[in-house]
């Protein structure tokens, strides 16, 4: 279906092996979440996955509550030659991994980036980031909204917030890019995310405060 300027790919458990073969043509892919809560993963579960290609287009896949089985997802998400492109993806790989029992690779996080080399702001919602690269305003009142109906239960305007939270990321992340290489922090941004996966373990064993601070 097409939504405003949005076209829309709606699958149940999995994406088909012909939307995996589609999607494995791109050297980097947008991903979201959304759950049914941010307790992630021992309280709520995930509820649904949002991927982009950057080209106006959102794949969003509710998965199997019962048994989160989705191998074609799976192997993109595993696909080491595939950057997957988040904001904030201690949320979101927590639930992929914990739920889809899998290994995300070459993972690209928006947030991070943006706190590093956007030091004169402190706003680093996605919301923001879509408004400076973008010009665009994002509407994050549907966030928190009930995501375990059936797909064809979700309303439109809840399939266009899932999806504006994956099509900008592309955009965003050329221009964090561009940043971090510019004030010369891109190394630091590529040690900082090699510790995300760690970050998480550390979440799921009840170690979430700073284990660095005294
Ligand atoms: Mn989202």
């Amino acid at each position: 279906m097409v939504l405003g300027m949005t076209k829309i790919y709606k699958f149940q458990d999995d994406i088909s092996t012909d939307a995996r073969k589609e999607l494995e043509k791109h050297s980097s892919l947008s991903v979201d979440t959304e759950g049914s809560g941010l307790q992630i993963p021992h309280r709520d579960k995930l509820s649904l996955i949002q991927f982009s290609t950057g080209n106006n287009d959102a794949y969003i896949i509710q998965p199997n509550r019962k048994n989160y089985k989705a191998p074609n997802i799976v192997k993109i998400l595993e696909n080491q030659k595939i950057t997957k492109i988040g904001h904030y993806l201690r949320y979101d790989i927590s639930g992929l991994e914990y739920f889809l029992k899998c290994d995300v690779k070459n993972i690209w996080d928006t947030k991070i980036a943006s706190k590093l080399c956007r030091t004169y702001s402190q706003y680093h919602g996605l919301k923001d980031l879509v408004q400076e690269f973008c010009g665009k305003k994002l509407d994050k009142r549907l966030g928190s909204s009930d995501w375990n109906k059936s797909l064809s239960e979700l309303t439109d305007a809840q399939l266009q917030y899932c999806s504006n939270d994956v099509i900008y990321l592309h955009k965003i992340k050329n221009e964090l890019n561009k940043m971090l290489v510019r004030e010369k922090r891109l190394e630091l941004y590529e040690s900082s995310i090699k510790f995300l996966k760690t970050r998480i373990k550390l979440d799921q064993s009840g170690f979430t405060e700073d284990i660095f601070q005294h």
